[in-house]
């Protein structure tokens, strides 16, 4: 492998180019783990297996592949690759001119992607929005960096990336778990065995967060009383970097070492010592770091405690009081639900609470303990009721959005009690529907395919005409796709399937069979997620002859791929896949359905790239929206799903299959049922023949006309682009620009806002209406209220008619205009006109704070209706 001197001189020129701003170098001291720091080159190299970028970057691959291929399928992990192989060989790869000229494009594309304005940049040039910080509890970025489980770190670590490729400014912050989620194994009678490897921090794309000085940066915070001294790390992610906290550190009593080893173990205790280091430790690293977000971005409830530190921080800066700091700050906060049950809000007994926050309340915040309280309590005097985090995140934000429509809907029900006497549909919630980053779950295919014809940018803009492009793609060349995906999909359940029974010490004759399970012409559908009994895991399982007639049809046969944890204390969820595992040996139906174990992202990978079908089975309306279905949209999947979540919005019948009605149905078993039938007819009487009616030409057209639909249609709709443009333009920016409003001059606006408020609560139960009066004018009515307004001034108030919407739609509200005052008493008059075709009586007065900047009702829930 020989190389010109000047060809290498040439490359190594471009090879040290550091730029600040984009690239960072490293010292071998400044890293965790092990480099041979010596070798000419290594240091570009290191810097791309510590972004964040080649995991969902295709071309990157090719590089830790050559290095070390077996350690590389094994473990998907650069920086393990890097750290792990010989000197000669780094040093060999280097001097080979094929791999230099690939690790330069790849350099070079890289500088580029980070220092290029980007989509925020040009659209935005003279906002100021410097920093949103995203708070969340899980990140699922890769598989070399364990620290999530499912949906909630995937919709963080896929917005990252997308926040990267659009160049909006979000810097992360999360945990670093020791073991993190557990890994799943699945011993021959089906039982879920939990293994927690160790995750070591020298082994994963992470380096400590060190000051300038080169001091590794570390807070201590105070949890129940005592020092916990909390360790820094951070991630590349490209543009976009995510900071981590962990309390392993040396300095730290035992029990406290121990906080953040596992993710969502032990019980309520620990679950709060974790939330207490998200929130108030990442607030304050943030503050070390000289980072001041305009906003912060809630990823659930459990990063609610930074509605405090936030505060404090600002009272400590400006002198005010924590609830004119909290009016302040709260504008510039931002929390996403991402629950539709009740159940699935953390709550905090009131000991517990006292126990951890206690003397923060007193020292830190100089509010009395209850007032604190009063923040996660639906009723601020019940010293008995538990402190929720949800709660907390509510009265701590400036705006609250669901995750999909339904989940809007959802969500206003579940906090209806917090806006009491105002109508469900004005509870304060809005709705972003969940997206995927596309570049992380296409295949190599795909991407070629959507590259040729929507160009190599298509992800990093505003999506333009994507679906007019994708329309015009070929039968053939959609077919070619999905035929190669499935084969690669064959194998590499063959490969799992066959590494998966030798480790659980299956006989060789079985062994064997895994080699030659599945067919590549087959009909595959996936079924991969979370086994809890909403999303009805064993639904196929329902009428086990049916299914198997299914699957085992003598012309047009199906295969069935299957994923999913059980949580390890969940015995429900794990009988759950005991009977899957049964139903699978019972009737020996290997070559038909195969069971893959340790559902984790690359296996999902693999999965939504190869599947012709992917089914979804949530219990409407508990899906608050799903992700797993949009997957497989970039790929040509097509999804079969109840109408839940994200399917809810984006069903129609040219795009897919759905199960289900548009209703909820609570328990009844009997739904299940006829879901379960449902989901058979589908399979028999649409899915599998329409997949094996071909045309002259070996292609199935009608199937491929729904897989183009679905492809062109739906990915530009559901990915985590279109949803952190919107993100942006609909919360980031107004939030910004109102938390800015409210800090000016320390606060001005925030401690006026306070008085206002106050005083008019003060002031409300002296509001009473007069007579209302209504008479008929042409197409409607005439209305004039009298009211009587005691010490409150007109301006604070506001007069409308509200009549509840009509089949769902939204309700009507009409202004109401100050007309004259009674002159024989202390009334009010307000009127207004109303056309409507509805009878006068399905309107009513009532009357709302109205202060300039406060957000009604989120800031102010008072409202006197007429009656
Ligand atoms: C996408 C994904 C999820 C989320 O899937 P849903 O079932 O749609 O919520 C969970 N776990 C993994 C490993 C995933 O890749």
């Amino acid at each position: 492998m020989k190389t010109t001197p000047n060809r290498r001189g040439k490359k190594s020129s471009v090879l040290y180019r550091t730029n600040p701003m984009s690239e960072q170098t490293f010292s071998t001291n400044q890293l965790y783990g092990f480099l041979p720091s010596t070798i000419e080159g290594i240091n570009s190299l290191a810097a791309l297996a510590l972004d964040m970028r080649w995991s969902w970057n295709h071309t990157a691959d090719k590089l830790w592949q050559q290095l070390d291929p077996d350690l590389w399928e094994l473990t998907n992990n650069p920086w393990v690759v890097l750290q792990t192989v010989s000197r000669d060989r780094v040093e060999q790869l280097l001097s080979d001119p094929g791999f230099r000229e690939n690790l330069d494009s790849i350099l070079q594309a890289k500088e580029q992607a980070n220092t290029l304005p980007a989509w925020f940049h040009k659209k935005f040039p003279d906002v100021k929005l410097t920093a949103v910080a995203y708070f969340s509890m899980e990140f699922m970025l890769s598989d070399a960096l364990p620290i999530y489980v499912g949906g909630l770190g995937n919709v963080a670590g896929d917005q990252l990336k997308s926040a990267s490729d659009l160049g909006v400014p979000v810097v992360a912050i999360g945990l670093f778990y020791q073991q993190g989620y557990f890994h799943q194994e699945i011993d021959k009678n089906g039982n879920q065995l939990e293994r927690y490897p160790y995750n070591d921090p020298g082994q994963l794309p992470i380096t400590p967060l060190r000051l300038p000085n080169g001091e590794w940066l570390r807070l201590k915070i105070s949890i129940a009383g005592y020092p916990v001294w909390l360790r820094t790390w951070q991630v590349q992610a490209g543009r976009v970097k995510l900071f981590l906290l962990d309390s392993n550190d040396a300095a730290n009593l035992p029990v406290h070492r121990g906080i953040t080893n596992e993710l969502y173990g032990g019980g309520a205790d620990l679950r709060m010592k974790q939330e207490l280091i998200l929130g108030i430790g990442g607030w304050r690293l943030l503050r070390a770091l000289g980072i001041k977000p305009e906003v912060c971005h809630m990823n659930e409830g459990h990063a609610a405690f930074l509605v405090l530190e936030r505060a404090n921080d600002y009272m400590k800066e400006t002198g005010t009081s924590f609830k004119e700091a909290l009016m302040v700050t709260r504008s510039g906060n931002l929390f996403t639900t991402h629950t539709a049950v009740p159940a699935g809000f953390d709550h905090f007994k009131p000991s517990l609470m006292q126990q951890m926050l206690g003397s923060y309340s007193q020292e830190e915040l100089s509010i009395d303990f209850e007032e604190l309280m009063a923040l996660g309590r639906w009723d601020p005097k019940d010293q008995t009721e538990d402190f929720k985090m949800a709660y907390l995140a509510i009265r701590g934000c400036g705006a609250i959005n669901g995750v999909s429509s339904l989940h809007e809907k959802v969500s206003k029900k579940l906090f209806m009690n917090l806006f009491p006497r105002w109508p469900v549909e004005e509870v304060p919630i809005g709705h972003v529907t969940n997206g995927v980053h596309m570049p992380s779950w296409d295949s190599e295919i795909s991407d070629k395919i959507w590259t040729q014809t929507c160009g190599k940018d298509r992800w990093r803009g505003n999506l333009g005409n994507l679906e007019e492009q994708m329309v015009a793609v070929s039968d053939e060349t959609l077919w070619q796709m999905r035929n190669s995906s499935r084969s690669n999909l064959v194998n590499f359940t063959r490969n799992q399937f066959e590494r998966q029974l030798s480790i659980s010490g299956r006989p060789t004759e079985m062994i064997e069979i895994a080699r030659q399970v599945f067919n590549p012409n087959t009909l595959t559908l996936g079924f991969a997620r979370r086994f809890v009994p909403y999303k009805r895991p064993n639904l196929l399982l329902h009428d086990p002859e049916r299914l198997i007639r299914i699957l085992t049809h003598p012309t047009q046969p199906v295969q069935l791929v299957l994923a999913g944890k059980a949580a390890p204390f969940d015995e429900v969820g794990k009988a759950l896949i005991r009977k899957w595992i049964q139903f699978i040996n019972q009737n020996n139906l290997h070559h038909h359905v195969v069971f893959l174990d340790d559902y984790d992202m690359s296996l999902t990978e693999n999965l939504v790239r190869g599947v012709d079908v992917w089914i979804n089975t949530p219990k409407r309306p508990w899906e608050a929206s799903g992700t797993s279905g949009m997957k497989v949209l970039v790929n040509g999947g097509i999804n079969i799903s109840s109408l839940d979540g994200w399917w809810a919005e984006a069903y129609s019948p040219d795009v897919g299959w759905a199960i289900g009605d548009e209703m909820d149905h609570g328990d009844d078993p009997i739904w299940d049922i006829k879901a379960a039938e449902e989901l058979y007819d589908l399979l028999e009487k649409e899915v599998v023949p329409t997949f094996y009616n071909r045309d002259p030409n070996g292609i199935p057209t009608a199937w491929i006309k729904r897989m183009r639909n679905s492809m062109a249609k739906l990915t530009p709709r559901f990915s985590a682009n279109r949803t952190v443009r919107e993100y942006t333009g609909k919360y980031y920016l107004p939030a910004a620009e109102k938390y800015l409003r409210r800090a000016a001059d320390n606060g001005k606006l925030g401690i006026k806002l306070i008085q206002q408020k106050q005083e008019l609560e003060e002031k409300w139960h002296q509001l009473k209406f007069g007579i209302v009066e209504t008479s008929g004018i042409q197409n409607g009515y005439f209305f004039k209220a009298e009211v009587y307004l005691g010490e409150i001034k007109p301006y604070e108030i506001m007069l409308e008619l509200f009549a509840d919407g009509i089949d769902g739609s939204a309700p009507k509200r009409i202004k109401m205009e100050p007309n004259s005052k009674n002159p024989e008493s202390e009334g009010l008059y307000y009127q207004a006109e109303v056309i409507t075709s509805r009878p006068a009586d399905d309107f009513t007065a009532r009357i709302i704070p109205n202060l300039e900047g406060l957000t009604v009702p989120l800031e102010i829930n008072l409202i006197h209706w007429q009656r």
